[in-house]
């Protein structure tokens, strides 16, 4: 009884510790950023908004970016929303990222777009306290995204632009799929969310998730025909060529095979031990 007791708290302090150690072993485990709306701002923008433009209000996880302690108004056709907050340092273009319910409120279309990616997009008024800017376009909701090291790329196999499914477990796990890799010496292993996205999967700030794959064709839960299923990479649209024990262990329901592909005794062993079927393409 002692002995489970101890055993429990064990695992617990290693799960701590995994959590909050950076040079502890690599796992498959990325800590969750969720974003709520919020504005950058070019200098200019900063500069007219407020008077002395920003200071910094708290450190944010990605080296460098900071929460500024000024807020803004957000004002649209439809209505308007307070105390938003401001992320530092400015940039070289106003860019606005809120939600699709915020959009709805706003009345301005919501465009999912990756960062910087502005153009075409919906405008709208930022009112700070000392002044306030018309945009033309620059409101987005964020494209899902992890950003990593080349290190961490490395390790998961993937390249920056890749497109790649995350999954949440919990409750209300689910599989996000569309997450863009993006690849930087200066950021900080992260997967970011908007709290729309979160909330539907019951995660919070610092929940653990994991790249479900990395090169495997997977069919979409509950398909029964091989249209149906859909591409974790583009490289992988018509099905593998090779099935090795670690793309049988990523694999979720189904196996989609190219005609002469092989799997190798390993990965045989793993697809009947988890009950995938295997889907051989014409
Ligand atoms: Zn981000």
């Amino acid at each position: 009884m002692e002995q489970d007791l101890i055993k429990s708290i064990a695992a617990r302090v290693a799960a701590e510790l995994m959590r909050t150690n950076s040079s502890a072993p690599r796992r498959h485990l990325i800590p969750t950023g969720v974003s709520n709306r919020h504005v950058h701002l070019s200098e200019v923008h900063a500069n007219m908004l407020f008077t002395n433009g920003l200071t910094k209000y708290r450190d944010l996880s990605q080296p460098g970016q900071f929460v500024a302690a000024e807020t803004v108004i957000l004002a649209g056709p439809k209505g308007s929303i307070e105390r938003v907050r401001v992320l530092g340092p400015a940039r070289g273009q106003t860019q606005a990222e809120i939600s699709v319910s915020d959009a709805y409120k706003l009345g301005v279309s919501a465009d999912i777009r990756e960062s910087g990616d502005i153009q075409g997009t919906s405008g709208l008024t930022i009112i700070g306290s000392n002044g306030s800017v018309q945009l033309d376009g620059g409101v987005i909701v964020a494209k899902r995204h992890i950003h990593m090291t080349p290190e961490d790329a490395a390790f998961f196999q993937v390249q920056d632009g890749d497109i790649v499914q995350v999954r949440a477990a919990g409750e209300r796990g689910l599989i996000f799929d569309q997450v863009a890799v993006r690849v930087n010496k200066n950021y900080a292993l992260e997967f970011h969310i908007d709290f729309e996205e979160a909330n539907a999967a019951g995660l919070k700030q610092g929940d653990l998730v994991s790249i479900v794959d990395r090169g495997v064709y997977c069919a979409a839960p509950g398909a029964d025909d091989t249209d149906s299923g859909y591409p974790i990479r583009n490289e992988s649209k018509k099905g593998l060529t090779l099935v090795t024990e670690e793309a049988a262990k990523n694999a979720l329901d189904n196996l989609y095979i190219k005609p002469g592909g092989i799997i190798t005794p390993l990965a045989r062993d793993i697809i009947k031990e988890k009950g995938i079927k295997v889907i051989y393409l014409k």
